[in-house]
């Protein structure tokens, strides 16, 4: 077996480790002897490349590289980009990646950039001098079929620890939310959602990177990859995951949140 790896603009949009995201993914994928090919989408990169990927990782941005790819990811790009991700192609796109999948982003300075529109929400920066949405924070997952997938791969609750740093301030309109927010900010400090979920895109402020802190995540990633591509029912061997789920239990310890934790 074999996943091709699509990687949105790498150079420009990997903020705060997120390259991380694509290097756990095939990690694991590598230690279960599924073949992987990392396939870089950037701006060289033709529209007819993103058709051939399996899953596809957004990383975050500063406003001025997100511009950049907003204004690259146009016309027949996007069209791909939307169809992949309508028809159930899986992908994690973090911070500044949801933002421009989103119907538009209001940067602090400069004008309205319009998105891609996949997902019903849009981002507003209130300015420079509003402070940042930063520090860990803790979601519990939302969407009833992501749960429901995610419990034979993991043994603790659906439980998502990572890391936010943003100005924007992201509003949901007809799409589901990823989580609820337990400790941190999450789309916007105010009505308790973090990230958005689509088909299979998961969509959110959680740095860390997401998924080396969260595996079981990837795991569902890969899974459901893998069932799209072959169109039939796999189950992954378990991996040893000691070491990940101590260093969660460390971080729900710093955070007084040691009830979510389970080590064995
Ligand atoms: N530019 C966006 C914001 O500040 C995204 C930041 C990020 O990806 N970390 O809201």
């Amino acid at each position: 077996m074999e996943l091709r790896i699509g990687w949105l603009y790498h150079t420009l949009m990997s903020t705060y480790g997120d390259r991380g995201n694509v290097i756990c993914l095939q990690q694991r994928c590598q230690w279960r002897n599924i073949a992987v090919e990392i396939v870089r989408l950037d701006q060289a990169a033709p529209a007819s490349l993103l058709a051939t990927v399996d899953i596809i990782v957004g990383g975050g941005a500063q406003d001025r590289q997100q511009e950049i790819v907003m204004r690259d990811l146009q016309g027949e790009k996007a069209a791909q980009l939307r169809a992949k991700l309508d028809g159930g192609t899986p992908g994690v796109f973090t911070c500044g990646s949801p933002q421009l999948l989103g119907n538009y982003y209001e940067p602090g300075v400069g004008q309205r950039i319009d998105g891609l529109g996949v997902l019903d929400l849009v981002t507003k920066h209130p300015g420079l001098d509003t402070p940042r949405c930063i520090g860990n924070m803790v979601f519990e997952l939302q969407p009833p079929e992501l749960v429901a997938a995610l419990k034979p791969l993991w043994p603790e609750a659906p439980v998502i620890i990572g890391f936010e740093n943003h100005g924007g301030r992201t509003y949901l309109g007809n799409v589901a939310p990823l989580g609820k927010v337990i400790k941190g900010y999450g789309n916007n400090g105010e009505d308790g959602w973090e990230g958005a979920f689509h088909r299979h895109a998961i969509a959110t402020y959680s740095h860390g990177p997401l998924l080396p802190k969260n595996p079981f995540l990837a795991d569902w990633l890969i899974q459901t990859a893998l069932q799209e591509k072959y169109q039939t029912a796999i189950e992954l061997p378990k991996l040893d995951d000691r070491v990940a789920l101590q260093a969660r239990a460390a971080m729900f310890a710093r955070l007084e949140l040691s009830s979510l934790a389970k080590t064995a």
